[in-house]
């Protein structure tokens, strides 16, 4: 059995299918999170397939990731659907149910948030609901896990017996009669798509012409049923949106009236009314953002990170010195030796030291994203964003780029206008991802030990600022025309939960280890060969005579304005394009250092003021190979893939350019 899970954003869905299938997708307190299908079997039931689609509101699609859940429901035609209902928005919830119950699949009603409810003293009565509403109504509460076993069961019972809602009418007068006679007109079209004619009916006179094109409708019938909106629209004075919106709504009320008990004051709405008065003002709401991130940033990067980093490393280099004594006692060939020291131990190694730092930002980034405080600065940056020709819609894929670009530009498919999207996703490899952070933190280690901090919050900040002047120059150049109005609701602040931020944190940090294990070690492998054979696959001893070094001084020239014209450096950054961590394993292999040794032998190569100059550079250039291949599988087109690969190449080079001069001036 194929089943759908379908419901508003942030109404619980992806919690719901952790619950039920084991699996640990990403949850936030953040709509537009889930932007792929998911799918998975459910536990104890393996018949039962579920398939996490992104949130909707209606079935009348916006955006592309609206469109996919829209498109499998209406074609896929899943056996079954569990539409999940937020309990504490149950209005606003319920608009897409009485759309999915026209669809005449099987269906249950999941009633999610409960224990939301539940704390404000509210109650809803379950059996009046269902009742009116004609489908099984479960309550449940996904994160507590209350209810979930009952959902399967129900659920289960109802799509074997192949249960259909039962089919009220919940329309009235004027668009009744309206509604009708369309279906009526339109039936055996209907039957040979298969999907029921009185919701194709409802969707035509809404004006939602999506799916017009497979019902195969000569012109006679088109204009006919454009006539009969027209005459329902003059006869009631709305236009037709309104009309249906209109009808379900009052049905709507009805249903609640007669089955939910709202308490008198709802505390969790309060208490959220109360924090957003400060959080969102018109003037703190900023500079409250900025000392927050302020203060993650300081405990990340002075205070715990680099001290949890460096017992790391330590333990790292303990570890490598071991096995170098114990394969030197063994007598090993010297080669060997040489590379799994310094090429797997050094390389892998000097990267894997940053996972207390990649662990501590994340986690506290998690914290403000499921507490719902990051809803609230997309909104607060709206206004900001706006000036640039974005909406805060924007904000979203940006934050995710703080983690990798890769998901970050797929989450840009929530965006409704194409040209938002095209904008959002070249700026989004400005953002610095987590591939960038061990090089800023090794570089700071070894010329910025004091200030840290400082040095960390520039770079996240100038690659804000140079992405704000990208999106002005291209308003003004390229993509013209207004960003679409923001409409984004913003949830009840909730407690994050411990399960949810455990996942987040152990997710990413899977991440980083498979990467660490994979790419940055076959890189620190090819590195070392190179860096250890000349072009005739003699072993050399001096390696600036390697292979290596004979390809990275041709682009020598190229670095030295920037005041590192050294073929490590040069190096670094060629294998930076694989993979941004792998910048930090290539100095690591190539000056054969342990991650506590690395810091001395950068201070060999670079000054504070070339030192800073790369990190501008290595935070600007080219995105990695991964990110392009997205850039341009979204974009769908490979020319704006090299453009945005060369945009940014360039402008590196020039603010890395500016950047060692400024140094220069001040050191
Ligand atoms: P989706 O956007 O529909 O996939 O929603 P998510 O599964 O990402 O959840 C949205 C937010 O609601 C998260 O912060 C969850 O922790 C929270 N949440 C989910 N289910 C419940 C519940 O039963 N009770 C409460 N209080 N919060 C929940
Ligand atoms: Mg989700």
């Amino acid at each position: 059995m194929n089943i759908a899970l379908v419901g508003n954003q942030n109404s619980g869905k992806t919690t719901l299918f952790n619950q039920l299938t084991g699996s640990n997708q990403h949850v936030g307190n953040f709509p537009g999170v889930t932007v792929e299908r998911k799918e998975g079997t459910v536990r104890y039931k393996k018949d039962m397939n579920v398939v996490d689609l992104p949130g909707i509101y209606s079935l009348a699609p916006y955006s592309s990731e609206e469109k996919v859940a829209r498109d499998f429901i209406v074609k896929n035609k899943p056996d079954g659907i569990i539409n999940i209902v937020d309990a504490s928005n149950i209005e606003r919830n319920l608009y897409l149910s009485m759309q999915l119950i026209e669809l005449h699949v099987p269906m249950v009603i999941a009633l999610n948030m409960m224990d939301e409810v539940r704390e404000s003293g509210g109650t809803i009565r379950i059996e009046e609901l269902s009742c009116c509403l004609g489908v099984p109504v479960v309550p449940i509460s996904a994160s507590r896990n209350e209810g979930v076993a009952e959902l399967i069961e129900v659920a289960h019972r109802t799509f074997r017996d192949r249960v259909f809602p039962r089919q009220t009418d919940y329309c009235s007068g004027e668009v009744h009669r309206t509604i009708h006679s369309i279906a009526h007109l339109i039936e055996d079209h209907a039957e040979k798509i298969g999907i029921p004619s009185k919701f194709l009916a409802t969707k035509l006179a809404e004006g939602d012409i999506s799916l017009r094109g497979e019902l195969d409708l000569n012109n006679n019938e088109i204009d006919m049923i454009e006539h009969a909106v027209k005459e329902m629209e003059d006869e009631i004075g709305t236009d037709r949106k309104s009309a249906i919106a209109d009808m379900r709504y009052s049905y709507i009320e009805k249903v609640v009236c007669g089955s939910v008990v709202r308490p008198k004051v709802d505390k969790g709405r309060e208490r959220t009314l109360r924090i957003d008065k400060l959080l969102t003002h018109k003037y703190l709401a900023i500079p409250i953002f900025l000392s927050i991130m302020g203060f993650i940033f300081w405990i990340t990067f002075g205070v715990i990170g680099s001290f949890l980093s460096d017992l790391l490393g330590s333990g790292i280099d303990a570890l490598s010195g071991l096995t170098e004594e114990a394969m030197a006692s063994a007598s090993v060939n010297p080669t060997v030796v040489s590379l799994v020291v310094d090429g797997v131990f050094a390389g892998v190694g000097s990267v894997l030291t940053f996972i207390p730092t990649i662990m501590l930002l994340f986690f506290f980034l998690s914290l403000l994203e499921d507490s719902g405080y990051m809803a609230r600065v997309a909104f607060v940056m709206d206004k900001l964003l706006r000036k640039i020709g974005l909406s805060g819609r924007s904000f979203v894929p940006m934050l995710i780029g703080f983690g990798c670009s890769v998901p970050a530009i797929m989450s840009t498919r929530t965006l409704q206008s194409e040209r938002d999207r095209k904008m959002t996703i070249f700026l989004v490899p400005f953002m610095s991802c987590t591939a960038k952070l061990p090089i800023y933190g090794m570089f700071t280690l070894a010329f910025f030990p004091d200030h840290a901090a400082v040095v960390m919050i520039s770079l996240y900040v100038l690659g804000m600022v140079l992405a704000v002047l990208t999106g002005l120059m291209m308003k003004h150049v390229v993509f013209r025309g207004k960003p679409v109005p923001f409409v984004m609701e913003l949830p009840n602040y909730r407690l994050p939960g411990i399960k949810s931020v455990a996942m987040l944190l152990w997710d990413k940090t899977k991440d980083f280890l498979v990467r660490a294990f994979t790419l940055i070690f076959i890189a620190s492998l090819v590195i070392w060969l190179l860096r250890s054979f000349d072009l005739t696959f003699n072993l050399v001893s001096d390696d600036s005579q390697s292979l290596l070094a004979g390809i990275s001084k041709i682009l020598i020239p190229v670095f030295a304005p920037l005041g590192f014209g050294d073929w490590k450096a040069v190096t670094a950054l060629l294998t930076g394009f694989m993979a941004k961590e792998a910048v930090v394993s290539t100095f690591a292999v190539l000056t054969g250092s342990g991650s506590s040794e690395l810091p001395r032998a950068l201070r060999a190569i670079f000054s504070p003021a070339s030192a800073y100059a790369f990190l501008v550079f290595t935070l600007l250039y080219t995105p990695c190979v991964a990110a392009v291949a997205t850039i341009r599988r979204e974009l769908n087109s490979r020319l704006l893939a090299f453009a945005a690969v060369l945009y940014q190449t360039g402008f590196a080079w020039v603010m890395a350019f500016i950047a060692y001069r400024i140094g220069i001036l001040i050191s």
